[in-house]
C-alpha cells in the first residue's frame, strides 16, 4: 500500500468576492430565511473534521458524518454562503446514471455497472426521505423525466443506452412518446421523438441546500460563511486549514469546493471548468395556460450543449444549456456568475424551444461553474496526504451524486467497508483520460465548442454541418449524454 505522504501544502486562488449577480433560486432561498448574519471564522480553533465548501457536497459529507458520530467535531468553511456556488444555481433536475450504462459497462463490467446505477437511482429515495424526514422545503417533486431530440440529428441519442441495457438483460425503465404526447406536452416546439421515465425528481436547489444547512447547524455542526480558505498544509500532528483571519487545525479535511479546487495540483488535468447558465422568463402561468403549455413537463434534448429546463411551481419557465464560458487554467470569473453573451445565445434556443412564448420576456439569468470530467462521471479519493478527502468531476450532473458523495466521503473517513465505498471504489476505476494543458485546452476548446455551436444550429435549421465542424465537435467531452454511444 502507498504510503501517505504527510506534508502537504498548497494554496486556493484568491477569492473574489460574492458574485454580483446570484441565481433567483438563491435570492428566494435568502429571502425567505429573512436575514441574519453569518457566522465568519476568525481566531485558532481544533476539528475532528473540517470541510472546505458549504455546497451540497460539504452539506451532505458533514450530516453523514453526524450520523456516524454525535460527538465527532465537524467544521464547514464556506467562501460565501451555503448554497452560493453551483448547489445553489441549478436547475434541480435530480437524476441518475441511466443515460451514462455504456460508460458504465466499458469501464467498469457489468457487476460493477449495475451496482452504480442501483445507486444512482436509489440516492433518489435516500434524498427523498431525508428531505421528509426533516421537513425540508424545497418543492421536491417527483415525477417523470423526458429526454428529447430538438433536432432529427439528435434522433437516436438515447440507442446506446438502451441497447446497452439489453445486452445487459437489464430493463430500461424507459418509454417512447408518440407523436401525439410530444405534441400535447411541448406544443407546436420542434419535439422529433423523446423518451420519458417516471422516477425522476426536482427540487428547487437553494431551498435544499439552505435546508441542510439548517440541519447541519441543529446537529452541532459549526458552519462558516464568508471565509475562504487561503492554504491547506499537513504535518504529522495534524492538517492545518488557513483563512485571512485563522486557522483551524483538523484531523481529516475534506475539499468541498467544486470547480473553485479544479486548480489545484492534483485535479488539473482531469477537470476543465465551463460553464451552464439559465435563462428564465417571470412568472406566466395564465400565458401558459392559455397557449397549452400547463403540463409541459420538465426536459433535456441531447444536443451536446444540452439544453435542460422546466417550469417553477409559480409558472417562471426557464431554459438552461451546458458547454457555456470556457475557463482558462480553471480561473473562474464573474461571466461565471452572469455572461451576457450565454444568455443571449440561450434565448435563441429559447425562442427555438418554445416558439408559443416567442413574445414573453427573459426576465433575468445567470451561470455557475461545472467541474467537467472526462467521462462525465464523479470520483472520491483522497489527496497524497490520505487525511485530505475530497469529491470532483460531477459534471453539471450533480443533485443526486453530491448526495453519494457525503455518504461515500463519511464512510471513509470513518474507515467503514460498506457498499458506500464499493461506490466510490467502482467511480475511481471508472476515470479516464485527462484532458490537454493549458493554452492547448482553452484554444481548442474554444475551436471545438464554436464548431459544436455551428454544427447544432445547422441542425436545428435542418441543414447538413460542415464535415470539419463535425470532425471537431467530436472531440467534446462526454456530458450527460454519452456521445460515444451515439447512433
Ligand atoms: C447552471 C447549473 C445548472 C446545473 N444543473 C444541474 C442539474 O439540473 N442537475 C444536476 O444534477 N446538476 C446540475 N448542476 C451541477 C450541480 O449543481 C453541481 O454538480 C453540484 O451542485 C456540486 O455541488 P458541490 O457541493 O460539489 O459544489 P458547489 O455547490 O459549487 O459548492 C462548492 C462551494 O465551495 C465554495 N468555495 C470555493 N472556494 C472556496 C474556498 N477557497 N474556501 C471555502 N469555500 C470555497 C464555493 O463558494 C461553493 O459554495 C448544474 C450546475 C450549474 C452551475
Amino acid at each position: 500500500m502507498a504510503q501517505s505522504n504527510r506534508s502537504m501544502d498548497f494554496q486556493f486562488r484568491p477569492w473574489r468576492g460574492p458574485p454580483k449577480v446570484r441565481s433567483l433560486w438563491m435570492d428566494n432561498a435568502l429571502a425567505r430565511e429573512g436575514g441574519g448574519a453569518p457566522r465568519a471564522f476568525a481566531g485558532d480553533a481544533t476539528y475532528d473534521v473540517c470541510i472546505v465548501g458549504g455546497g451540497f457536497t460539504g452539506l451532505w459529507t458533514a450530516i453523514r458524518l453526524r450520523e456516524f458520530d454525535a460527538s465527532m467535531r465537524i467544521a464547514i468553511v464556506e467562501a460565501d454562503l451555503c448554497g452560493a456556488g453551483a448547489s445553489g444555481r441549478n436547475s434541480g433536475g435530480t437524476g441518475h446514471w441511466w443515460s451514462k450504462l455504456p460508460t458504465l459497462l466499458k469501464a467498469l463490467g457489468k457487476e460493477d455497472a449495475t451496482f452504480l446505477l442501483n445507486k444512482s437511482v436509489s440516492i433518489l429515495d435516500d434524498m427523498a426521505d431525508f428531505v421528509a424526514q426533516n421537513d425540508i422545503q424545497c418543492d421536491l417533486r417527483r415525477g417523470s423525466s423526458t429526454w428529447t431530440a430538438t433536432s432529427p440529428a439528435q434522433l437516436g441519442a438515447w440507442n446506446g443506452m438502451l441497447k446497452t441495457a439489453e445486452k445487459m438483460g437489464i430493463e430500461a425503465p424507459y418509454t417512447y412518446l408518440t407523436k401525439e404526447q410530444l405534441r400535447e406536452q411541448f406544443g407546436s416546439g420542434p419535439y422529433y421523438a423523446g423518451i420519458v421515465e417516471g422516477g425522476a425528481m426536482r427540487v428547487q436547489p437553494a431551498f435544499l441546500a439552505r435546508g441542510l444547512r439548517k440541519i447541519a447547524l441543529s446537529r452541532n455542526i459549526d458552519i462558516f460563511e464568508n471565509t475562504p480558505v487561503t492554504r491547506i498544509r499537513s504535518d504529522a500532528a495534524g492538517v492545518t486549514v488557513e483563512t485571512a483571519q485563522g486557522r483551524i487545525s483538523a484531523q481529516q479535511v475534506v475539499l468541498a469546493a467544486n470547480a473553485w479546487m479544479a486548480h489545484l495540483p492534483e485535479f488539473r488535468s482531469s477537470v476543465m471548468v465551463v460553464s451552464s447558465d439559465i435563462i428564465i422568463t417571470g412568472p406566466i402561468p395564465e400565458i401558459l395556460q392559455e397557449r397549452g403549455l400547463a403540463n409541459r413537463p420538465g426536459s433535456r434534448n441531447s444536443r451536446l450543449m444540452l439544453n435542460y429546463g422546466g417550469k417553477t411551481p409559480d409558472g417562471r419557465v426557464y431554459l438552461g444549456r451546458g458547454g457555456g464560458t470556457i475557463a482558462y487554467d480553471a480561473h473562474i470569473g464573474p461571466e461565471f456568475d452572469y455572461s451576457p453573451k450565454q444568455a443571449k445565445e440561450i434565448e435563441a434556443d429559447f425562442r427555438y424551444l418554445y416558439p408559443e412564448l416567442r413574445d414573453v420576456p427573459i426576465t433575468r439569468g445567470w451561470g455557475g461553474p461545472i467541474d467537467r470530467s472526462t467521462i462525465g462521471l464523479p470520483w472520491f479519493g483522497q489527496l497524497s496526504d490520505d487525511r485530505i478527502h475530497y469529491a470532483i468531476g460531477f459534471a453539471g450532473h450533480g443533485v443526486s451524486a453530491t448526495a453519494v458523495a457525503g455518504r461515500a466521503i463519511a464512510a471513509r473517513i470513518m474507515q467503514r467497508t460498506d457498499d458506500w465505498t464499493a461506490t466510490a471504489d467502482c467511480l475511481w476505476r471508472a476515470r479516464q483520460g485527462s484532458f490537454p494543458p493549458e493554452p492547448i485546452r482553452y484554444i481548442g476548446g474554444h475551436f471545438v465548442r464554436a464548431a459544436v455551436l455551428r454544427k447544432e444550429l445547422a441542425e436545428n435549421a435542418g441543414r447538413k454541418p460542415s464535415a470539419v465542424d463535425t470532425k471537431l465537435a467530436s472531440l467534446a467531452p462526454a456530458t450527460v449524454t454519452d456521445i460515444a454511444t451515439r447512433e
